[in-house]
Formats: structure tokens, sequence, C-alpha cells
């Protein structure tokens, strides 16, 4: 229920993603492109040369904010007794949205906004590195992004090309472009309120895409998943390979307590990252009731 193509920041294209959920074996396979449904039409057209079995289930994952200013109360995170370390929001966080209608004309601008955003970003973090000397260039590093939503690991890519680093993984630390980073340019992102509303109007579902991921920064409050949950959320994305055991089973809790379905995802990003396509699965019903809740675009099958 979570893979990234070319459209975004994976390296497959959207029928190499396709193509390898069938050969793993998956019954269903979410394409969730970061701020874009651009991967949907290649994706649809690769099932046709598929054997039959497949359900693809079509998404983005949307770039998102919590922020405490809106509405006032319901989003400020409420110190617990003695803790003084609560995060300070805003606090960026990731939205898979499922099935939603393609041409809904809010949630389609929404989307134009990131992604516009991301190109100017990506450009000024380039313009950064290229500053300081690092030897990658802005015409390269769009053109290996391709028209599809640019984000840093297209950056790090020209890195480790330019022989500055190893991996791509090693190019997320403080002294590059890790969150925070010495070279990070914030992203535009969705107030996650506002996104919560714009997915449901578009007739799509939502998860919350690795709530619990702490190695990438700081994480939301149980208070504002809840204030998400008023807001229409429909699960969280429990098994994902950011969080540990400790954390599945408190978000487990969680997602029982305010009824929020379960999820798993692989969050494949080609060669980009190490997880493989399935290697985290969601429940067949679970899927099931995704799909039935939603009324914005048919899942399309093999
Ligand atoms: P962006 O959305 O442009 O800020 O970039 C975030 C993306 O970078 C995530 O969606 C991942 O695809 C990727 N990413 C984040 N951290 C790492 C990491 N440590 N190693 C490899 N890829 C990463
Ligand atoms: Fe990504
Ligand atoms: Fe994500
Ligand atoms: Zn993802």
């Amino acid at each position: 229920m979570h893979a990234h193509s070319t459209a975004s920041d994976g390296t497959d294209s959207p029928a190499q993603v396709v193509a390898a959920a069938a050969a793993a074996g998956l019954a269903t396979i979410a394409l969730t492109d970061h701020d874009t449904t651009g991967g949907w039409a290649e994706a649809t057209r690769a099932l046709e040369s598929l054997p039959p079995g497949l359900t693809l289930v079509l998404g983005a994952e949307l770039s998102c904010v919590s922020r405490s200013c809106f509405p006032p109360a319901a989003l400020a995170p409420i110190p617990a007794p003695g803790d003084s370390g609560s995060p300070p929001e805003p606090i960026s966080l990731h939205l898979l949205a499922y099935l939603f209608d393609p041409a809904e004309p809010a949630l389609r601008a929404a989307r134009a906004r990131l992604r516009d955003g991301r190109l100017h970003r990506a450009e000024r973090m380039v313009a950064k590195l290229a500053d300081d000397g690092f030897p990658i260039s802005w015409p390269t590093v769009r053109e290996a992004a391709a028209g599809g939503a640019v984000g840093r690991p297209h950056i790090a890519r020209a890195l480790v090309a330019a022989g500055v680093v190893p991996t791509v993984a090693a190019a997320f630390s403080p002294e590059l472009i890790g969150t925070g980073g010495r070279y990070y340019v914030d992203k535009e992102e969705l107030a996650v309120l506002e996104a919560l509303r714009l997915v449901r109007a578009a007739g799509g579902v939502s998860v919350f895409a690795h709530p619990g991921a702490s190695r990438r920064g700081p994480v939301v409050s149980e208070e504002t998943i809840g204030a998400m949950a008023a807001e229409g959320l429909a699960g969280l994305e429990v098994d994902h390979a950011d969080h540990d055991p400790r954390q599945r089973a408190e978000l487990r809790t969680l997602a029982r307590d305010l009824g929020l379905f379960v999820t798993g995802g692989s969050d494949y990003h080609g060669s980009s990252k190490t997880a493989r396509i399935g290697d985290e699965t969601t429940a067949p019903e679970v899927v099931d009731a995704i799909i039935a809740t939603a009324t914005g675009t048919a899942p399309r099958v093999a």
C-alpha cells in the first residue's frame, strides 16, 4: 500500500513497479508517488501485459505539516507531566491518499502547488551546494527528475554520481541534505487538516504514512493524530521499516482506540532505498475496506 516510481523519487518506472509487485506475488499494489498522480496512466497500462490477479490502488503521498496555530487548541502538543521535550511544531508529515478523483480541482491544484514548491526548493538546495564547490548542477538534477516530482533523492543521486558520497543514504546527513542539515531547504507543505478535507472531498481515503518515523525528524503527538482522525483520517501505516516493534505495538493500540485501520507498506523506492517491494503488507480485509470506502477512482485490475 506504499510504493514510489520515477513519477517522483523512486528508481523503477511505474510499469516496473507494477511488474515487480506481480513478480513478488502480491495481490495488490498501491502507487503512492510524492505529490503526484503522474505515474497512474503508465501503471494502469502496464496491467494489460500481466497475468490476471493484481489489483492496482492508485494514490499519492502528500507532503503535509501539522501546525499548532490552526486550529488553535486541537493541534497544540500537550506536554506530558515532567516532559520538557515536546517537539516544536510545525512538524512535517506524510499522508497517503488512495483512490481520490485526480481531476477534482482543489486537490489537483494543491498537488501542483506542492510539486512547484519542490522544484524551486530543489533548485535552491543545489545552488547552495554548488556555491560551496560541490560539483553538481541544477540542469543535471532537474533532467534526472524527468518531469516527475523532484525530491532530495534526486540531489543525493547527483552527489553519488559526483563522488561526494558513496550512497544515497549517506547524503542524508547533517553536513549535507539530511532534514535540518547544512544544505537542507524546507519544502512547500499542506496543512494536514486541510489535506484530509481535500482528500475526502475528492472521494479519497487517507492513511498517515510512517507516523512514528522519528529517524526522519520530530513526530506528531497522539493528540494530533486524534485531531486528524476527527477530520477523516482512515488509517495508520503501522507496519513500516522505520518503526521498531515497540512503536508498532503502540501505534496498533492507538489505531484501535481511534477506530483507524492498520496498514503496512514497504515504501518501495527501487534502488534508492534498501526496502524490497512487499517487505511490509496490509491485511486483505483492510485493503478491501479502503477500496470500498473510496468513491473518487476505481482500483484497476489486471
Ligand atoms: P523530500 O521529500 O524531497 O524532502 O525527500 C524525502 C525523501 O528522501 C523520502 O521520501 C525518501 O525517499 C528519501 N530519504 C529520506 N531519508 C533517506 C535515507 N536516509 N536514505 C535514503 N533515502 C532517504
Ligand atoms: Fe520518497
Ligand atoms: Fe513518506
Ligand atoms: Zn513514501
